[in-house]
């Protein structure tokens, strides 16, 4: 299972650095780069798109079209668009790899400061959106901000010349810190909570196999207490599917629909 994520990660982040060599080689226009693929352009177009009737800057339909497919992955299988497909998510789990590999550990935000720091996705999304909509008259301007943006094209037009530093501070953290940028800053994420929550397949633990020996706890990156609930409805499972890799009891863990 690890090898088959693994390989549909690869796939998604390789067609992402692709379009950046392009573009730095000059292969292709610099307009098109990985924002032409991107699922919050879809969310991003949707004020433009009702004040000026028009899709904004090089969004198109193609971005409310994969808005809408990530909407649906989600109500099927919960955040596996973070997990699996998302290239910066891909970046941010294996930095926490490559991080826990080398400080032998990861530097989880204590709970009490997590619960609260996790609602910081849903103030960038308001921000992100509210801007779009005045200061920034329906252009794209978090762009200069965004480090998908960022990292995947490095110097796209309308990226500055601090935007570097909000992409080498990005990948720092997530070295440390699993998920920074996903747990806390990621609009995309606080559009996907709702239909997460809602999300059919899920893990479920068989409470007969399960001999309580807390492995899938210490497994999931995003710290879901997996061996305290009987299906993992928690909106941040991404289905990376470590827990049921990391259990050492048959059965213990399935995947299932809606618990069943
Ligand atoms: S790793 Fe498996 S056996 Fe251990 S607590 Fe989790 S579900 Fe139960
Ligand atoms: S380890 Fe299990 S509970 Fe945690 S995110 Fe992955 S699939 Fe979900």
């Amino acid at each position: 299972m690890r090898i088959l994520r693994t390989v549909v990660q690869m796939i998604f982040l390789g067609g992402a650095v692709a379009l950046l060599a392009k573009g730095l080689a000059g292969v292709v226009p610099a307009n098109h780069n990985c924002e032409a693929y991107c699922p919050f352009g879809g969310i991003a177009a949707l004020f433009p798109l009702v004040k000026y009737k028009a899709y904004t800057c090089r969004l198109t339909e193609l971005n409310m079209s994969l808005m809408i497919s990530a909407l649906i992955l989600t109500i099927a299988t919960k955040k596996s668009f973070c997990g699996w497909i998302c290239p910066l998510g891909t970046l941010h789990d294996w930095l926490r790899k490559l991080g826990s590999k080398i400080f032998g550990r990861a530097f989880y935000v204590p709970r009490a400061a997590d619960r609260w720091l996790v609602n910081l996705r849903y103030v960038v999304l308001v921000l992100v959106l509210g801007l779009t909509w005045t200061v920034w008259g329906g252009d794209l301007g978090f762009r200069a901000y965004d480090p998908f943006y960022i990292i995947f094209t490095w110097g796209g037009h309308g990226t500055l010349a601090f935007s570097v530093y909000i992409a080498i501070a990005v990948v720092a953290v997530a070295l440390f810190v699993p998920f920074f940028w996903c747990r806390y800053l990621c609009p995309m994420g606080a559009v996907l909570d709702p239909f997460s929550r809602a999300g059919g397949l899920r893990i479920r633990r068989n409470t007969d196999s399960c001999t309580d020996c807390g492995k899938c706890d210490r497994a999931c990156p995003h710290r879901i207490p997996v061996s305290q609930v009987d299906e993992v409805t928690a909106r941040d499972c991404t289905n990376c599917l470590e827990c049921m890799v990391e259990c050492p009891e048959k059965g213990a863990l399935e995947l299932s629909c809606y618990g069943k």
